[in-house]
This record gives structure tokens, C-alpha cells and sequence, in this order.
């Protein structure tokens, strides 16, 4: 079918504006990413990348492994310490829990699809793959060192220095502080500091097989995504692994009391063995190892009822900021932009964009936003690591009310179906079954006039 071609004004270059911007020029729409940094680079650790969004970017024409490096998960470990001087053993027949996660996927014939990121790996695969001369499409043009200042959605946006830049689609991809949606909602609403943050940090794998003290810890094998739980379950450490199973990422989190804004920073070493003194020693020796620390402030917003107004769609952070509890941030991220590459497939005019937008509310709205109360407490995750060791154990209230009021079929009987739900999703075959349907419907509803037109 032909695709009329629309000029598309990206604003913000993270992993929700490249994977939009890389699904847009696929279906050789013109595409402009523009960011306000000099260098469009990612920074800090890793990133997980569940089914849901592994087969969005192999839709996409990106090789997990060939061109994001990323590790596949192999094993998912749970350590809980009774004393600050306890010491692991580690391995097969350690002292560590075995979650469920391999047996989940297993049955949802999806083991295999589950990797692990360097954040900075995602973002240059999918940088390269937007601008190469290669493939579907033109390559997809970057403004570096400019600021979006207002939003029209009409089909403009307002750059610092006063450029207005015109669009058929305006994609507002600028991450958790986005004010865009208050065009869309008519009011601000501001994601909001959770009291938690997060210190991540890379070390080598290497540098940690090289030392006796820290060794063993790589006894889990590679592929594993460890927790080890303090003494008084307040500083939580995780550790996956990266970059061909040679880094392995980690992440400190703990309540903050100066959480008072979501803007991160860069941390110390000094930092990192302070927030990993109520582990055992061993993790001590691990955090003198660490380098890429930074500081995650971790925020959320309510769920909101509407993406979309006119010609302007929220994706990412900007529409569904969330806690990184499910690891999905970056995921639903990436399935929004793939959606958006399907809906904005086919377009006999341009005047059928709004249109299209208002299937994307359909499709994501009622997904992401309870992917956004599912990552929302630790009483839920603590919750949902239970029932998952029975996987028949009925849903708690607390989970099922978050299906009942925002899902649109049955609410899920069991933990294995929500994660059936969450990882088994294709956000591709839903969008093309939904313009399908559409289009059907809206072929029924032409007069006989109008059909022989
Ligand atoms: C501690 C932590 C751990 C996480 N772990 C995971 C995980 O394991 N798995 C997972 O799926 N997700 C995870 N996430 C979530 C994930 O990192 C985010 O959801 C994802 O990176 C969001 O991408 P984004 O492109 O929407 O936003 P961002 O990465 O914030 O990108 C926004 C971009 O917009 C630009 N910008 C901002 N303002 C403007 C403007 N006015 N004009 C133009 N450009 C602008 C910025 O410069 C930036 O480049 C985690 C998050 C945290 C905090």
C-alpha cells in the first residue's frame, strides 16, 4: 500500500526518541532527533531488555548480540544475609535462592530472549542503525545542542534560540522531566521523587575473577541477575551482567531524604563503599573495583489518561515516567516507538495522523500504565517474588485491582500470566491487528457512494 511521507520532528535522542525515530524512518518517513547535548551519548550502566522489547529492536533490524553486545540472561539468584559478617557461598549449590524467571520464560517458549545492556551499547546500535545510509528509509537527521521550549501541537516546536522547527508528527521524547503532556492534559503534572535512589556502578569481570576476595561472586555463572539483601532490608545491591558477560553492572538503591529532584549525578568511590557497608565485606571489595558511578534518582507520575493531542505524541519517559522495579522503563520505551512505526505505515494524507495517534492511546495508555503501578511499590514486588515460587497461588488484591481498573481483557489468575502479559506482548502484532481492524471498520461504515469514489 502506499505510505504518504510525513516530515517527523523527534525532540530528545534517548533510547524512546532513537527507537521512535529509527521505526519512523523505516517506513521512510523524514526524521529529525533534536537534542540539546553536544554529544548524543548515553551514560551510565546497564538496562535490561525483556522479550517484550528484545523482539521490537530485532523487528527493527538490531542484533542483540552482534550490535548491542548485550549478555543473555541465563539465571536469576536471590542471596538474603541474617548478618552484616555472613559470607556466601556462591554457585550452583550456594547458599542463593533460585527465582523463577527461567522457568517463566521457559513457558512462554521465551528463553533466550532476555538480555542485558550497556546502556551506552543500546544507544549507539540504535544511533548507527538511524543514521546509516543502509537500510529502509533516509538516514535520520541530528540537531545536537538545541533545546525544545514549547510545543505545538499543530505541528511545531520552539527552540531556545527562537527556530521554530515545523512536523507533520512532533514526537515529545524528552525524558521524565517533559513538560509536553501539559499541553496534552491541560495542567502540569510532574513526575515525582519516590524517596529512593540508586547507585550504579560497572566493574569488570575480569578485574573481579582477578582478585580471591571477590572472585567466587562470578561463581553464579554468566548470565545472572543477582539480588543480595542486606541484614535489615534497606540497601538492596543487584548485579547483572553486560557487554558479552565481560562487565558486570550493579545497582545500590536506598532511601534517600534529599530525593528532592530527579536530577542525577555523577558519584564516588567513597560513595559506593558507604552504600555497600551493611553487606558483607566481600561487596566492599567489589565497590574499590567500580568505575561509571552514577547517581539515579528514581521517580514516577500517576498514570496518565491521554498520549496524544493533534499531531503530538508522548513516548517514553515523557508519557509513562516509572519506578525501575519491573525493569521496564527502557522496555515500554522501546515498544512505543515501535508501535508508532506501524500506525504511521500505510497513511493515504497526512491529514490521517491524528487519527492514527488516537490508536496509539488505545494500544498504550491502558499497558503502560499498569506497567507504571506494577513497578510502584516494593510491598508489590516483594509480593509477586512469592506467589512466584507457586505459580498457581491466586493474584494478591493489591495486583489484580491494578488489572481490573486500567487492563482491557480478563485480569490475570496467576503470576505466570502476568508475566505472560508483560514479557510475551508484541506491541507489532497488536498494532497491525489493530490498523487492520480500523481499516475494516472503517471501509463498513463508507456509503456505497463513497466506496466508488
Ligand atoms: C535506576 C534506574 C534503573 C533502570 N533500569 C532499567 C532496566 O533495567 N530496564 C528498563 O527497561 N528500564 C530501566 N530504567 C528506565 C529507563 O532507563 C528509562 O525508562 C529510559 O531510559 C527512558 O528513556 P527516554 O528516552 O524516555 O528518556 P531519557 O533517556 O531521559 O532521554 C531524554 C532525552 O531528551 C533530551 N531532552 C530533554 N529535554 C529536552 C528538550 N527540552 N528539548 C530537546 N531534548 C530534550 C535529553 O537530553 C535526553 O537525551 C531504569 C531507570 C532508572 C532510574
Amino acid at each position: 500500500m502506499p505510505n504518504v511521507q510525513l516530515n517527523v520532528v523527534v525532540v530528545g535522542g534517548g533510547i524512546a526518541g532513537l527507537t521512535a525515530a529509527l521505526a519512523l524512518r523505516r517506513q521512510r518517513h523524514i526524521v529529525t532527533v533534536v537534542e540539546p547535548s553536544s554529544w548524543l551519548r548515553e551514560f551510565g550502566a546497564a538496562v535490561t531488555i525483556t522479550p517484550n522489547s528484545s523482539r521490537v529492536l530485532t523487528e527493527l533490524g538490531i542484533d542483540l548480540k552482534r550490535d548491542v553486545k548485550a549478555a543473555v540472561f541465563r539465571s536469576a539468584k536471590e542471596y538474603r544475609c541474617t548478618s552484616k559478617d555472613q559470607s556466601f557461598r556462591f554457585g550452583s549449590n550456594g547458599d542463593g535462592r533460585e527465582l523463577p524467571w527461567v522457568d517463566r520464560l521457559k513457558a512462554i517458549n521465551l528463553l533466550g530472549k532476555f538480555y542485558m545492556a550497556h546502556r551506552v551499547d543500546l544507544h549507539e546500535a540504535l544511533k548507527n542503525k538511524c543514521i546509516s545510509q543502509d537500510g529502509p528509509g533516509e538516514p535520520v537527521r541530528i540537531v545536537l545542542s538545541s533545546k525544545v521550549v514549547s510545543w505545538h501541537p499543530e505541528g511545531s516546536v520552539k527552540l531556545s534560540d527562537g527556530t521554530e522547527i515545523f512536523g507533520d508528527l512532533i514526537v515529545a521524547a524528552d525524558g521524565i522531566r517533559s513538560e509536553a503532556h501539559a499541553i496534552i492534559l491541560g495542567h502540569k503534572s510532574p513526575a515525582t521523587p519516590s524517596g529512593l535512589d540508586n547507585l550504579r556502578f560497572i566493574v569488570k569481570t575480569e578485574d573481579i575473577l582477578n582478585d580471591p576476595t571477590t572472585a567466587p561472586l562470578m561463581d553464579d555463572g554468566p548470565g545472572c541477575f543477582a539480588f543480595y539483601v542486606d541484614p535489615v532490608r534497606k540497601r538492596n545491591l543487584l548485579r547483572y551482567a553486560c557487554r558479552n558477560d565481560g562487565m558486570q553492572n550493579f545497582g545500590a538503591y536506598a532511601p534517600t531524604d534529599n530525593a528532592d529532584n530527579l536530577i542525577g549525578r555523577q558519584a564516588s568511590l567513597a560513595e559506593v563503599s558507604e552504600r555497600l557497608s551493611t553487606l558483607p565485606p566481600m561487596f566492599q571489595a567489589i565497590g574499590t573495583k567500580a568505575s561509571s558511578i552514577y547517581l539515579w534518582k528514581i521517580g514516577d507520575r500517576k498514570p496518565i489518561p491521554s498520549y496524544t493531542k493533534d499531531k503530538l505524541v508522548l513516548v517514553g519517559d515523557a508519557a509513562h515516567p516509572m519506578w525501575p522495579r519491573q525493569g521496564q522503563g527502557a522496555a515500554q520505551s522501546i515498544e512505543d516507538g515501535g508501535t508508532l512505526g506501524v500506525l504511521m505505515s500505510n497513511l493515504t494524507s497526512k491529514a490521517e495522523v491524528p487519527a492514527r495517534l488516537k490508536l496509539y492511546d488505545e494500544l498504550r495508555v491502558h499497558r503502560t500504565s499498569i506497567v507504571q503501578l506494577l513497578s510502584r511499590t516494593s510491598e508489590v514486588q516483594d509480593e509477586m517474588m512469592k506467589i512466584t515460587r507457586f505459580p498457581d497461588a491466586p493474584l494478591p488484591e493489591e495486583i489484580a485491582v491494578i488489572f481490573r481498573r486500567f487492563g482491557k481483557g480478563s485480569v490475570p489468575a496467576n503470576y505466570q500470566e502476568v508475566t505472560g502479559w508483560l514479557w510475551g506482548h508484541d506491541c507489532i502484532k497488536e498494532a497491525q491487528a489493530l490498523m487492520a481492524s480500523s481499516f475494516l471498520k472503517a471501509q463498513e461504515e463508507m456509503t456505497p457512494l463513497q466506496m466508488h469514489l
